[in-house]
């Protein structure tokens, strides 16, 4: 504290520090309650920090300076590449303990070595979505690769098709977040790079970005009832469901159902 040259951040219950101060005036406790109200010091509640970042709630431009700077605190844990990857990737997926997000374009046969794992982590009750490319793709639409999606779907909640998808994200419990350009549910021998970054609010940021919550909730098609439903996006970067299924009563291609998605709706309100 005697380096402080503007500023300090105190992270702390005020009830605690309260309690503290009014047994103990002179310890630090103290000095911090009496300081508490002056000019010069803010307080902000946590749970303004705390809240996800679509809500937008106000918190001025202290505390919009302050979530900033936190937000900030993303420790990169390792770099791997095609030969340390799947150490680090099976690891990360046994520590889940609620959610496990993978954006991976394709799936391939490697997804035979993870599934024993993510069958294990849903088994102890973490929710697993993944999102790959539509069945249009001509490496997805191989018969042995559809086969390999249906065993993911058998597996994991929720897959959700994107077309022309290429991002290659893992985030774990919305903390531990893997990215670069390696597919984890497909790789075979090229080289590759990921990246390990630990930080809760830029897992949070990642996930607002590729609308997560939002995108794995695809309708069922109005016209055939079927779940064969695909994201795209369209030329005005608006994102839209589509239904890709070959016997819809739309006739498909042009005329296939489509719906765009309301990226303003909150996940889970009707
Ligand atoms: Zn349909």
């Amino acid at each position: 504290m005697t380096r402080v040259q503007t500023r300090v951040y105190v992270i702390a219950s005020g009830t605690r520090i309260r309690e503290v101060a009014r047994k103990a005036p002179d310890s630090p406790f103290g000095q911090l309650d009496a300081l508490i109200g002056t000019s010069g010091v803010r307080v902000l509640p946590a749970k303004s920090l705390i809240t996800p970042p679509e809500l937008n709630v106000p918190r001025g431009e202290f505390g919009d300076r302050l979530a900033e700077v936190l937000s900030r605190h993303v420790e990169v844990s390792d770099v791997d590449d095609e030969t340390t990857f799947y150490a680090s990737f099976v690891a990360a997926i046994r520590s889940a303990r609620t959610s496990l997000w993978l954006w991976t374009p394709w799936v391939a046969r490697r997804v035979r070595m993870i599934l024993p794992e993510l069958r294990a982590a849903v088994d102890r009750g973490v929710r697993v979505t993944v999102f790959v490319r539509d069945p249009s793709d001509q490496l997805q639409k191989k018969p042995a690769n559809l086969s390999l999606v249906e065993d993911l779907r058998a597996v994991v909640h929720t897959v959700v098709p994107m077309h022309v998808m290429h991002q290659k994200i893992v985030v774990v419990d919305e903390r531990t977040v893997m990215l670069g350009s390696l597919n984890a549910l497909s790789q075979s021998w090229t080289r590759e790079v990921m990246v390990t970054m630990r930080g809760a609010c830029f897992a949070r940021k990642i996930l607002t970005h590729e609308h997560a919550e939002i995108f794995a909730r695809p309708p069922k098609c109005p016209r055939c009832g079927q779940d064969d439903i695909e994201i795209r996006r369209g030329a005005k970067e608006n994102w839209y469901w589509r239904c890709y299924n070959t016997r819809c009563p739309t006739g498909g291609g042009n005329k296939a159902w489509k719906k765009d998605i309301d990226l303003w709706r909150r996940p889970g309100s009707a």
